[in-house]
């Protein structure tokens, strides 16, 4: 039975749209998609102990998990619609659930998001979303289609959650305004919209700006240089941290959620004017270039080599390190 009364709680909240024909109850969801549009799918999940302390709030895991699945659909320029959320849960914890739904529905109803179904089990706590939205075709932004002579933009300040992270690990005390920016994030939906005809490429930065740039590099067939005197810098972070232990942060950190992205130099004006549009900060850190991967360059002009790149799962040093953690 406390399999169906937590399923009631969460479908309660579930939240409404009206091209959802038949939501959670039934063996499957019926959804319209609009005619002449795309369906666009992604899907995320968050382990416990790997995407987040075992000691975050619920409504910190709640908001995340459905804002790490809205920034994938923003970097393709989608608008969301409807998500699944499977949880696997240690025990049938009421409290836990409706502090969960507290954060998720918060960011739902920004986005005009309705939960449509899911799955509820018995496990270590983990949370996967499955979010879809709509697209018209040849609108969609991709991770190929840079060209030589684009600039690299990237919204908002990166390095900012991975900072709170960082400080946390070694049990230094972390500005609000850091974990403010770990616990909740803001997918740049608006700004991706917003980009559609003008972005030549685009990816949301989940791994870390190296690592999610080269992806789109890769995909494009190009490389890139980055000027570290380019990279903006919050304030909090600033004041956290400078030097070269800040832009390893910023460049190879992750948990950004931010959009980085590509458009033709002579079209600065026409992005500066649709990120205000989207009301989103952005910033050029770079030029696209002939060639393979990214060279960093310091402010002073001589090459940066970043130690790492970013994350990565199944990382042989990672493995091991999680082997000696007995909680992990
Ligand atoms: P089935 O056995 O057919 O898979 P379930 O008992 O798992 O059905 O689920 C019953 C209904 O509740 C389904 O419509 C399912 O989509 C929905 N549901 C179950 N868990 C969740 C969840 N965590 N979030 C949203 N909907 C859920
Ligand atoms: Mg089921």
């Amino acid at each position: 039975m406390a399999e169906f009364s937590l399923i009631a709680r969460i479908a309660a909240r579930a939240g409404r749209r009206d091209d959802v024909v038949l939501g959670i109850g039934d063996d499957a969801a019926l959804l319209r998609v609009p005619a002449g549009r795309l369906l666009v799918a992604a899907q995320d999940t968050l382990n416990s102990g790997v995407h987040f302390p075992l000691d975050t709030p619920a409504a910190a895991i709640g908001w995340k998990a459905l804002a790490v699945n809205l920034s994938d659909l923003a970097a393709m320029a989608a608008e969301p619609a409807w998500c699944l959320l499977s949880l696997s849960l240690p025990a049938d914890d009421a409290g836990w659930v409706d502090g969960f739904m507290d954060g998720f529905t918060a960011l739902a109803a920004q986005h005009r998001v309705a939960l449509v179904g899911g799955d509820t089990t018995r496990g270590p706590l983990s949370v996967s979303i499955a979010v879809h939205g709509f697209v018209a075709p040849g609108d969609a932004l991709c991770r190929r289609g840079a060209q030589v002579g684009d600039e690299i933009w990237i919204t908002g300040t990166p390095g900012d959650a991975a900072a709170a992270l960082q400080r946390r690990q070694v049990g230094q005390p972390v500005e609000p305004a850091l974990q403010q920016r770990l616990d909740r994030p803001q997918p740049r939906v608006a700004a991706g919209r917003e980009l559609r005809g003008l972005a030549s490429a685009c990816i949301d930065v989940s791994d870390g700006v190296l690592a999610d740039l080269g992806h789109l590099l890769e995909a494009s067939g190009i490389g890139a240089e980055l000027d570290l005197a380019r990279l903006p810098v919050s304030t909090a972070l600033a004041r956290t941290v400078d030097g070269p232990a800040r832009w390893e942060l910023q460049l190879a950190g992750g948990d950004d959620y931010e959009l980085c992205f590509t458009a033709p130099a002579a079209r600065k004006a026409d992005v500066q004017a649709a990120l205000q549009r989207a009301d989103t900060p952005g910033a050029v850190i770079g030029r696209i270039v002939a060639g393979s991967g990214c060279a960093v360059r310091q402010p002073d002009g001589r090459p940066w080599q970043p130690p790492r790149r970013g994350y990565q799962h199944f990382d042989p040093a990672l493995v091991a390190s999680d082997r000696d953690r007995p909680s992990a």
